[in-house]
């Protein structure tokens, strides 16, 4: 067995209770279309053949997807040696039924990771993910508190997401610097709330956590002027920080109103 690979984010789960955790988590069910990120040393995998027939397992180290071939029944596991950025989740579901995506996922690519994942959402019924703890707070985040921010208003039109429990990194080998969660992420096939033309949203998003300290007045000077915040029902001197997410979907449809969309 090689030395785990720093840059490909490899720290592998050895705690079994956390293990039995996550597989309680999923509940995986016989027949159901699984399909594991990052399988690695194979900790979870197992543990989800031990309650179904079949998974596909996307990995890029090609020396732990060799292993995995050997070490797997390979009527049971279907190794995908590839970089699950590159992975076409529409096309992997096909005409079956909707995919439940699971892993223990690198950090070092989570976000756009999610993203990825979020443009293919219509192929995907859930997702449950290890992830830094840092992160699932920010996904999980209230209006208000010190972890909400750009990512979260991002996701909340699509995805409804559940912080489920916390993981410590003792858990793995090697142990990574952070602590870590998993989260469950239900997507939504249409938008969960207005936000008008996805791109204008992302633009507002942007343009008012960029500099969260600003007042809404000055961080979406060009975008929204006054008139249009107050039209949203938004106080200008407020911050991005004390927004709601359906209130950022005000402001994108206020921003269309003036503003023509930037070139992409
Ligand atoms: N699931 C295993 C466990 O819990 O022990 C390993 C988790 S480890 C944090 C992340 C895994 O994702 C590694 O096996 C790594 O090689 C793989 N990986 C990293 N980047 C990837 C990518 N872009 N596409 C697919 N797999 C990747």
């Amino acid at each position: 067995m090689g030395a785990p690979r720093k840059r490909f984010g490899q720290h592998f789960l050895h705690d079994s209770s956390v293990i039995a955790r996550t597989l309680d988590a999923i509940d995986p069910q016989p027949g159901e279309r699984l399909v594991e990120i990052g399988p690695g040393r194979g900790a979870l995998t197992r543990a989800l053949l031990e309650r179904i027939d079949r998974l596909q397992a996307i990995e890029i180290d090609r020396d732990l997807a060799a292993e995995l071939r050997t070490r797997f029944d390979p009527q049971r596991l279907e190794v995908l040696e590839a970089d699950v950025l590159d992975m076409n989740f529409t096309t992997l579901r096909g005409a079956a039924a909707p995919l439940r995506v699971v892993g223990n996922l690198p950090y070092n690519i989570s976000t756009p990771l999610l993203f990825h994942l979020l443009e293919h959402r219509a192929a995907i019924r859930d997702m449950h993910f290890m992830l830094q703890k840092e992160v699932v707070e920010r996904m999980a985040a209230r209006p208000g508190s010190k972890a909400y921010g750009r990512l979260t208003v991002m996701l909340a039109p699509w995805v409804q997401v559940e912080s489920l429990f916390h993981v410590g990194a003792g858990s793995f080998r090697p142990p990574p610097k952070v602590e870590s969660a998993v989260v469950r992420l239900i997507p939504s096939q249409g938008a969960r709330f207005d936000i008008g033309e996805p791109r204008r949203f992302e633009q507002v998003v942007r343009a008012a956590f960029a500099q969260r300290r600003k007042t809404l007045r000055n961080a979406l000077n060009g975008l929204v002027d006054e008139a249009g915040l107050r039209a949203a029902g938004i106080d200008p001197g407020d911050r991005a920080e004390r927004l709601a997410p359906e209130q950022f979907g005000h402001l994108a449809l206020q921003a269309a109103r003036s503003i023509p969309l930037p070139v992409p």
